[in-house]
This record gives C-alpha cells, structure tokens and sequence, in this order.
C-alpha cells in the first residue's frame, strides 16, 4: 500500500509534484512504477493485497484517485476511461421521471448524452442559461434532482455564480453538480463553492498533453462516492494502467502550465479584441466581459480558452488552413495550442436553431492556448487574418 508521499503537510505545487513517489518502497522508484495487470495473486483464502482485479481497483488508479480527491478536498475521487464516461456513470444516480437543469451552451458531447441517450430514458435535461441565478430557481419543479452547471461555459465563456445556484439548490435537497474541466481546481474549487460533485474531463487540463483521454468525477460526501464506486466497478468505463500513470505524470505540471498558459491567453485576447477582421472576443480575463468580475471571486484564474467572432464567414476557412502554430483540431488544455471551429466540430450536436439563438455562429472560432512563445503565437494569428 502506498506510503504518506511526504511527512509533512506540504502545499498542493509541491503534493502534485510528489504524487507516487513513495509507492514502492521496496525499489524506491521516485517514478512509480506501471501495474499493466488484469489481476493480483493471493498467497491463501480470504488473503488479499487490497487489490483482486484491475476493474475493481489498479494501484495506478488509486493513487490517481487519492490525488484528485486530495487536491479537490473531497471525500472520494474515481477515475474514468473518458469524461463522458464519467458523466455517464453519474447518470447512474439518477431515475426515470427526474430533471436536471443544465447550463445552455455545454458540451457538445454532454448535450448528445442526455439529449440521445438518456431522454429516451426519462431523464429530462432542462437548459437554462446559469449565468442567471434566477433562471435556474425558476427552472426548478418538484422532478427537478440535479444543476448540472459548466462554468466557464464552452465556447460562450458564460460565468455561473456557482456559490448563490448552489446555495438555491441545497436549499430544496437538489444536488449540484460542476463540469470544472476549463479551470480545474488549481483554479477554481467547486466542492469549497458548495457543490456536491465536480466532473472532470482530464484529457484536457489536467493531463495537459493530448495524449490520453480520462476522466474523473470527486464527490463532496463519502456516501456518494460510494454509491459511483458501486456504479463504476458494475459498469466498468474504467481507464488502464497506463493512461492513469501519464494523467498523473500530466498533474505534476498542471500549476505550471495553467499559469503560463492563462499569461499566454491573457496576452492574446487583448490583441484579438483590436484587431479589424475580428468583431467580438469572448475571454473571461478581459475587464469587460461580463462575467470578469464574478470569475474573479470564485476563481483564481481565469483560464486559458478564448472565442472569437469574425466579420466574415470567408475568413474563417482561410485561418484553419493558414495557421501552423495553432493545429486545427478539437480538444483543448494541452500543451500545443488548438483551434477548434464550434459549429461543425464541437457543437454540432446542438441543434442549428439553438446554436444560433445562444450565440454560436458560423463565424465563432475557438482557442485553446497552449505553453509556446506567445509572440509566435500571435504572429501565426496574425498572418492567418490578413
Ligand atoms: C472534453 C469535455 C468533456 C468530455 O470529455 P472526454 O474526455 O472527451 O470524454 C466533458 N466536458 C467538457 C467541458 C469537455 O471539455
């Protein structure tokens, strides 16, 4: 079983950095090593090391789990093979004839989910815009059993006083839940912001590299996470050896990146909201976005996604195919910055009306900022525009 990693109680740069150092103590491997095994010999009846099967629980996993449940300050941390999946298996909970109010803009995938998979299965998504507290307290009937909030939202950039929705919620015993993959809890903290769940999909942030897909759901109660332990053995979405053990080699670099990145962001915005071809820029780090203010108090950054509008549908089909810094691809959160273009990647799940009326238009393009020179970054955008 895995040793305290450090005797004293240390802060969190200095935890991530020294997640799973001290696993193996017989070899003393500072990286810990990867258990790439199904299952775990026992030396007699009724012995047993912790661990009998990998779907049941991997030490790789576990230490990944005990991590993010340390860094978040939840009672239980689990870890799944993909975010959906994580989402999917929180949908467990929930019963035919129950409502969730979800934030408008989510994710594409997110929005497929319970549009196509669980509607047919009586479970009701509502979308409200949760940039509105009130929206959300009249949006709740007496099925109402879940706010399911992303905030920032993704690619609108809507900020949701989660404090004051979840505050409304635990008020009438409905639980609230955070798609917290833009900020992660370096910099925003859903459950101290009184959520019951944060969700994470750690192929972004977390894991930093494009390189794996995971992720994570961490519960506030002890109870809960015991009834989604239940949910995630019986169903299975759980991730292998090897992607547990790069998710965890990506959080020790997670302050790192998400600092440089945010400077990064920050630097871009302001130069697309003077440039001439570019008509609206949604960053929630700028003073005059409307959300500035309220991310400001509940975060400690404000992350490193932008959207931006340009004046002419032509222009954007010309800057996907002359960018060469930023790669045109979805996905956001690593290390190489990506451009993504919402209404044929991402969000085209989403129904054209509805896109349009919440303000994803085919001139919106999407970027996620990644670690390079910033300046690099801005002449690419700049030579793409002209
Ligand atoms: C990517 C993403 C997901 C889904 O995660 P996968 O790892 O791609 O399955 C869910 N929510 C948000 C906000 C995301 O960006």
């Amino acid at each position: 079983m895995m040793k305290q990693a450090l005797k004293n109680k240390v802060r969190i740069e200095t935890h991530l950095a020294h997640a799973g150092t001290h696993w193996d103590d017989r070899i003393g491997s500072v990286s810990m090593p990867v258990y790439q095994t199904s299952t775990f010999r026992h030396s007699a009846l009724g012995q047993s090391t912790g661990f009998d099967y990998s779907r049941s629980g991997n030490p790789n996993r576990q230490v990944l789990e005990e991590l993010m449940a340390a860094f978040e300050g939840g009672a239980r941390g689990l870890a799944f093979s993909s975010g959906m999946a994580a989402i999917d298996c929180l949908m467990r909970i929930f019963k035919p004839g129950d409502e969730l109010i979800v934030s408008e803009d989510p994710y594409g995938g997110t929005f497929r989910l319970f549009e196509k998979v669980y509607r047919p299965l009586g479970i009701e998504a509502i979308y409200v815009d949760t940039s509105k507290r009130e929206a959300v307290a009249s949006a709740i009937t007496k099925r109402t059993r879940a706010v399911f909030i992303e905030s920032p939202t993704n690619p609108l950039q809507r900020i949701a006083d989660i404090p004051a929705i979840c505050e409304l919620a635990g008020d009438k015993g409905i639980r609230c839940i955070v798609d917290n993959t833009f900020l992660t809890p370096y910099f925003q903290r859903p459950l101290e912001l009184g959520a019951d769940i944060a969700l994470y999909s750690a192929t972004k942030y977390l894991s930093g590299h494009n390189d794996v897909l995971l992720g994570f759901i961490i519960t506030k109660e002890k109870d809960l996470g015991e009834e989604l332990y239940f949910y995630q053995n019986a169903v299975g979405a759980v991730p292998g050896p090897w992607d547990c053990w790069l998710t965890l080699r990506g959080i020790k670099t997670l302050p790192l990146r998400m600092k440089r990145q945010e400077e990064n962001a920050g630097k871009i915005a302001a130069w697309l909201t003077t440039h001439k071809r570019v008509r609206k820029v949604y960053y929630p780090g700028l003073k005059e976005h409307p959300g500035h203010e309220l991310l400001g108090r509940q975060s400690k950054g404000f992350g490193a996604m932008i959207s931006f509008e340009v004046d002419d549908l032509e222009i954007v089909s010309r800057v996907l195919s002359h960018v060469t810094v930023f790669l045109f691809a979805e996905s956001l959160g690593g290390v190489e910055s990506l451009i993504t273009y919402p209404a044929v990647q991402t969000h085209a799940d989403i129904d054209r009306p509805i896109r349009e009326r919440i303000g994803i238009n085919d001139r919106l393009l999407r970027l996620s900022v990644g670690i390079e020179d910033v300046d690099d970054l801005i002449d690419d955008l700049a030579r793409a525009l002209e």
